[in-house]
């Protein structure tokens, strides 16, 4: 039941004299794993995989951050953030915006458009501490490309509202679940690696997930309505015709579940696929599998309560901590003096 390596393809296999090293990511990690016969018996033989260890755990429990984003015009067309994309490119949009941020310190180079964010528990936060709800404010309003290419609004879901146009301005507020109740899984599609594998979010799977996101896009409307906001931005977010068409209004609580079942997207934030205390232990070694470690956001317990990817480089850290101690190696130390030091030699 060891370890010993690698087959990347037929004619190249990497033999370990230690561990074999799986870090391919929260979905990558339990595909792997999968195809290695090392998942859920039936699961493995209903695709035709040999199960070589009956892990019921693999693949499971997978949780992610699943977001909406409200589209709020700015009262008058104003520009309340001088981030619209528009502004930046060709000439003289990008002249303009070099000068506004080299003299004045302004304009959407100053900004990463993701201005701000908010973190607060909802009134049935989970049982996860820490915040459940996180709103992130852009002050760009989000162009055609970010609706209808990124979030999948309707075609057209900007040119179609009668005052507006792609580069309108305003502002966006990105209400995020941050402890779904539900949990997902990564399955095996067919026995090729090269196959994607299915991933099953089963995202509002709990009606409490539903509730909380109710909640908090009803939380947004009343941030909008606050001052100095209210001064500055049109209360009614800008919402896609199709669900107004459906439901004649805004106000009911089956609009905005409809809105979060139709239009909340991933922040493609997938974590504990391959959790510590089911598949790994707190040395990430793979139960019943000597020589196996995982060290990627699969292994985290819980999902935690903000973005996946600084935690996931800690990870990686801690990872390499735990095998040189475990194999009593040398610590390499990185002596790499950062840039701003040769700056001040100047
Ligand atoms: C579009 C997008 C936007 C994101 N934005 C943010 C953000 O703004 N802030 C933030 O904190 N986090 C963000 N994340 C999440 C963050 O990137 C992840 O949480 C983090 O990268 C996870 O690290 P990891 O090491 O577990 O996996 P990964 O970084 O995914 O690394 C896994 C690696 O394994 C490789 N791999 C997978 N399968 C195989 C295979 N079969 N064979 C060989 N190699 C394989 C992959 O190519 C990849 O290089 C974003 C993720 C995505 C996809």
């Amino acid at each position: 039941d060891t370890a010993v390596g690698v087959i990347v393809n037929e004619k190249f296999k990497v033999h370990s004299k230690k561990d074999v090293i799986l870090s391919a990511g929260a979905i990558g990690s339990p595909q792997i794993m999968l195809l290695s016969g090392l998942g859920p018996r039936e699961e493995l033989e209903s695709v035709g995989i040999t199960c070589l260890k009956d892990m019921p755990h693999v693949g499971k429990h997978m949780e992610d951050h699943i977001a909406s984003a409200l589209r709020f015009s700015s009262k008058g067309n104003k520009d309340i953030g001088s981030v619209n994309d528009k502004k930046a490119e060709g000439f003289p949009g990008a002249f303009f915006s070099l000068y506004d941020y080299i003299f004045k310190g302004q304009g959407i180079l100053s900004s990463s458009s993701y201005d701000g964010t908010l973190f607060y528990r909802s009134s049935n936060p989970p049982s996860d501490p820490g915040p459940d709800i996180q709103i992130g404010v852009f002050c760009s309003p989000g162009n055609t490309g970010l609706f209808e290419g990124n979030l999948k609004y309707k075609d057209n879901y900007l040119l179609k509202q009668n005052e507006l146009y792609d580069d309108s301005e305003g502002f966006l507020l990105v209400p995020t679940l941050l402890h779904l109740r539900s949990r997902g899984e990564v399955r095996l599609k067919s026995v090729d690696p090269l196959a994607a594998p299915l991933i099953e979010p089963n995202y509002f799977d709990n009606n409490e997930d539903i509730q909380s996101g109710i909640e908090m896009l009803r939380k947004c409307l009343e941030i909008v309505k606050q001052h100095p906001l209210s001064d500055m931005v049109n209360p009614e977010p800008i919402l896609p015709l199709d669900m107004i068409k459906k439901h004649g209004s805004s106000e009911s609580d089956e609009f905005w579940e409809d809105f979060l079942r139709s239009y909340a997207n991933t922040l493609y934030h997938p974590t504990s696929t391959l959790k510590i205390g089911k598949v790994v232990d707190e040395r990430l070694r793979v139960y019943g599998i000597p020589n196996l470690r995982v060290i990627d956001a699969s292994i985290m317990p819980h999902i935690i309560s903000g973005n996946t990817n600084a935690p996931s480089i800690m990870i990686g850290e801690k990872g390499t901590d735990l095998i040189v101690e475990d194999y009593s190696l040398k610590q390499n130390v990185c002596n790499y003096d950062p840039p701003a030091k040769w700056l001040s030699f100047l």
